[in-house]
């Protein structure tokens, strides 16, 4: 970190009340704000300068190919598959591929920390971003937190620690704050390990979720919306519950979801290294998008550990997406058998690996467009980069 530097922070700092979020009610409380790089805010927040492509270039070595339909949907990458640990991480979100490299790469002195985020004593589900120097601290820290996470807030203890090597472990808006602000940490290397994210909800919000979706609240310990069209709930004694996508109470779960997420267009956190999650892979397996050769790296720490298989696309997701655009408007509700047969026979002849990662993104960029517009009309032309005009412009929306 240079002295102009750290004279912009400290000038920042004296700037900072706690509660300042300039991106106001679209904020997703990444944690910049609760930093001194407050100060870089207007350039680095993904809700107030969208600016995927330039950053795409610098991370990546080059933005999206709009004339490739598969860069709109994946973002720019060098390789894909379905991938799953040998022997699973018990108690990980999948299979522990995440905590797997975080841990390798501890392990193997390429890093000094982990920028990932454990939960509160008190609370499973309540985030606690950390910056783990061990093993068990990245372990701790396994399984999603299903809530807006500060990640970012631990961005000063990196500067004042002195470290140089690092990796960060976060979800799509964190990671563009983050690639703002990379050039201000003072780092030798920074290595990103990106999760797909969508439809965040702050701890509220998922106390409601939990209590309008599931049999028992209190109990469960991770939930996920799977390949299988149901939300599969785990409870405290082991038990799965599954509850169908269309069963879900959308009259009283339309609000649920955070602004920031409603007005998100980076799904597949274009701007990691490599990313993670499972919506393009088979039911059980994980989705891996290498996006660069830092990605790679990364990957290759863990590839004695994982057995993978290519990735396929089977079905096609159109009609099923232009007939959730009205169905989401108007909030429908079908009754729990109804719903439970509509699963079934999706589950049979709906869209399969890459497919059912495209309709998954269809279905949220047309929603999420239709709730730019109507909130922020002024912020749409901006705000939603044009891989996602491309998505969005395929399916025909209401006109208001
Ligand atoms: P684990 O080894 O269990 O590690 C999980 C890591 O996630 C931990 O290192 C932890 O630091 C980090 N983490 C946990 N909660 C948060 C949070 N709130 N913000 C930032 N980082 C966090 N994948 C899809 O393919 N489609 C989706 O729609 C999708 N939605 C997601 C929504 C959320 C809110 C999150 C956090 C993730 C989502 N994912 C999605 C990613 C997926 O659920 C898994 O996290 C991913 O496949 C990694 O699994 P794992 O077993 O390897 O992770
Ligand atoms: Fe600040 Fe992050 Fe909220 Fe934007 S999303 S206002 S950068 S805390």
């Amino acid at each position: 970190m240079t002295s102009v530097n750290t004279g912009n922070h400290k000038k920042a700092r004296a700037i900072k009340p706690s509660s300042r979020r300039p991106a106001k009610e679209l904020c997703s409380e990444c944690g910049l704000c609760d930093t001194y790089y407050i100060h870089y805010v207007k350039e680095a927040c993904a809700f107030l300068n969208q600016q995927v492509a330039e950053l795409e270039a610098e991370a990546h070595g080059r933005s999206r190919n709009l004339d490739n339909p598969d860069d709109w949907y994946f973002g720019v990458r060098q390789e894909m598959m379905a991938a799953r640990k040998i022997q699973p991480i018990e108690g990980a979100q999948w299979t522990g591929i995440v905590s797997t490299i975080a841990i390798e790469m501890l392990d193997r002195g390429l890093v000094e920390g982990v920028v990932c985020v454990q939960n509160t004593k008190e609370d499973r589900f309540q985030p606690m971003p950390i910056i783990a120097r061990t093993p068990e601290e990245v372990l701790a820290a396994r399984v999603n937190k299903p809530t807006l996470s500060p990640n970012l807030s631990v961005l000063e203890q990196v500067e004042r620690s002195g470290m140089k090597r690092l990796l960060v472990i976060g979800v799509g808006c964190q990671i563009q704050a983050l690639r703002t602000v990379e050039k201000q940490l003072g780092l030798e290397k920074l290595y990103v390990l990106g999760t797909p994210c969508v439809d965040n909800v702050t701890r509220a919000g998922l106390q409601k979720f939990l209590e309008t979706t599931s049999r028992s609240p209190d109990t469960v310990v991770h939930y996920e919306f799977m390949q299988d069209f149901r939300v599969h709930f785990k409870h405290e004694d082991g038990s799965t519950e599954t509850v169908p996508f269309f069963g879900l109470k959308t009259n009283q779960l339309k609000d649920v979801f955070a602004p920031s997420c409603m007005s998100c267009f980076d799904y597949v956190n274009s701007l990691a290294d490599l990313v993670v999650g499972y919506m393009g892979a088979p039911f059980g397996w994980q989705w891996i998008v290498v996006r660069n050769d830092t990605g790679r790296e990364m990957l290759d720490l863990v590839r004695d550990r994982i057995e993978t298989q290519p990735v396929m696309s089977k079905g096609d997701r159109h009609q099923a997406v232009q007939q959730s655009i009205p169905a989401y408007d108007k909030a429908v509700t079908l009754p729990m058998w109804a719903a439970k047969l509509m699963g079934v026979v999706i589950e049979k002849i709906g869209p399969k690996g890459l497919e059912y990662a495209r309709f998954s993104i269809d279905s949220h960029f047309t929603r999420n467009y239709l709730y730019v517009k109507r909130h922020h009309p002024e912020k749409l032309d901006a705000h939603v980069p044009e891989y996602a005009k491309r998505i969005v412009g395929q399916y025909q929306l209401p006109a208001k």
